[in-house]
């Protein structure tokens, strides 16, 4: 997996947002927080770093009281948008026009894998149908010129090359593409980008045309992508980077993010040594993998499934001491709501189906358990935590706070004391009769 340390500090800071019972400022504060750990561990450029939290909080901040959002998906998708923003939107592909042939000229420094990409690129657009042919011009080293005849034989694509001519301009001159849909040429490369080498891009780029300048950068080159994908695009007007080495690396964010600083859009992402090792970029579907977006629904489900298990244990452990949270009333609803007709639920629970419930307990709805949020993050913690100290005045304010009426408030305090009365009706009575008297409705591995 690409990024693989970035992607899995991602997924876990998504998870907790899956988790929170309340998504509220402070829990956008601290998810903010391992957001820019894991993009600076990844070598995203700080400024950048901050501009992204700067728009997560200010989104989040205008947009969680749009009415019939649920804030946590809310979160999920500005996080979303807001990363695929940062690596420039909409996909920008390659279009090949009909030329005979079209020209893909790639440059980059020496080592950042343009020869290997050539050959992916070549296999790409062979297998789309396009007749393709090679050019080396990397003419200063002859091993590179061997290199490129290696990577074109795997591949049955026609390469052309002169081992004996020094002068890249003569070499390209020299042969008929005609034949051929795409041209794919090999330039040469320095250690970094010398005055010499500028030159011959600029003399290259003058006489061949090309209708791209594609960039290989490679991905460990982290932070500095920006000034190096500049300092070529003022040599010979860049027109798309290709970003290699994408799997080797877990610092690639600097070279994904600073390139795309610039006007050229990222096309392609190598991610691997082998020919077919090349991926089309889309920031959408990077970004999706990145946070595991496919399994995005799973992974919620399975948090808060994983909670309501947390929950309920808690729960069982509360009732046995017969003590019970405003929180706890709610989850426990909302759980419940899950399984099916509060009334059916009721009477497979052991001791509940004995009590007579109260009516208003049997009508749990959607509408309600909503409302019940807002009520309870009206309420400051002590509230939560103690019920007993909301007086009529706090009713008022609390009302105010989650635009419900007082009566609603009133409500959801009636039934929690109801509640914790039916838990300590429980607590009297002895639970390990009353589970035998009920395991045979309920069946084996019944627990409550
Ligand atoms: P050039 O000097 O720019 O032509 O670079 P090369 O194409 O010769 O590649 C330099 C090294 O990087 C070679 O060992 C390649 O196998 C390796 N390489 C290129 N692209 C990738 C990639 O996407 N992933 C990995 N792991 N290695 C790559
Ligand atoms: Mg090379």
């Amino acid at each position: 997996m690409v990024l693989e340390k970035l992607s899995n500090s991602l997924k876990d800071t998504l998870k907790k947002i899956a988790k929170a019972i309340f998504v509220d400022e402070k829990l956008v504060d601290d998810l903010i927080k391992d957001i820019q750990r894991a993009l600076l561990g990844a070598d995203v450029n700080v400024k950048l770093v901050f501009e992204l939290s700067k728009s997560i909080k200010e989104r989040f901040l205008k947009e969680k009281s749009l009415p019939g959002i649920n804030a946590r998906e809310q979160l999920i998708k500005i996080v979303y948008e807001e990363l695929v923003r940062f690596l420039g939107d909409e996909k920008s592909e390659i279009v090949i026009q009909d030329k005979n042939p079209f020209k893909i000229m790639m440059v980059g420094v020496y080592g950042s894998g343009k020869t290997t990409t050539i050959g992916k690129l070549a296999k790409y657009y062979f297998k789309r149908g396009y007749k393709v042919a090679c050019l080396g011009l990397d003419v200063h080293r002859p091993a590179a010129t061997d290199q490129l005849e290696q990577v074109c034989n795997k591949i049955n694509v026609q390469c052309f090359v002169n081992k004996n001519e020094k002068n890249p301009l003569k070499v390209y001159k020299e042969f008929d593409y005609s034949k051929y849909d795409i041209l794919i040429i090999d330039t040469a490369g320095r250690d970094s980008l010398t005055d010499d080498l500028i030159k011959e891009l600029k003399d290259l780029n003058d006489l061949i045309k090309p209708d791209e300048n594609i960039l290989v950068l490679s991905a460990d080159i982290g932070q500095s992508a920006q000034k190096l994908a500049q300092g070529f695009h003022d040599a010979c007007n860049i027109t798309g980077i290709i970003i290699s080495k994408l799997d080797g690396t877990g610092k690639g964010g600097g070279a994904l993010t600073g390139a795309v600083t610039t006007n050229a859009k990222i096309k392609f992402i190598g991610v691997g040594e082998k020919a077919e090792d090349l991926e089309l970029f889309n920031p959408k579907g990077f970004v999706s993998r990145l946070l595991g977006m496919g399994d995005i629904e799973l992974l919620l489900e399975k948090a808060k499934d994983a909670i309501s298990e947390e929950k309920a244990e808690d729960i069982q452990d509360k009732l046995e001491r017969g003590e019970l949270s405003l929180i706890d009333l709610y989850e426990q609803m909302k759980s419940m709501k899950k399984m099916g007709p509060l009334n059916k639920v009721l009477e497979m629970i052991p001791g509940f189906g004995q009590l007579k419930m109260p009516k208003e307990m049997l009508e749990i709805q959607e509408v309600k358990l909503e409302k019940w949020e807002h009520i309870l993050k009206s309420m400051t913690k002590k509230e939560i935590e103690n019920p007993e100290l909301i007086d009529g005045k706090r009713v008022e304010r609390i009302s105010k706070g989650a635009g419900v009426n007082q009566g609603e408030v009133r409500d959801l305090l009636k039934q929690y004391k109801q509640s914790k009365k039916i838990m300590r009706l429980m607590k009297g009575g002895n639970p390990e009769k009353l589970m035998k008297k009920f395991q045979g409705k309920l069946g084996k591995g019944f627990k409550f």
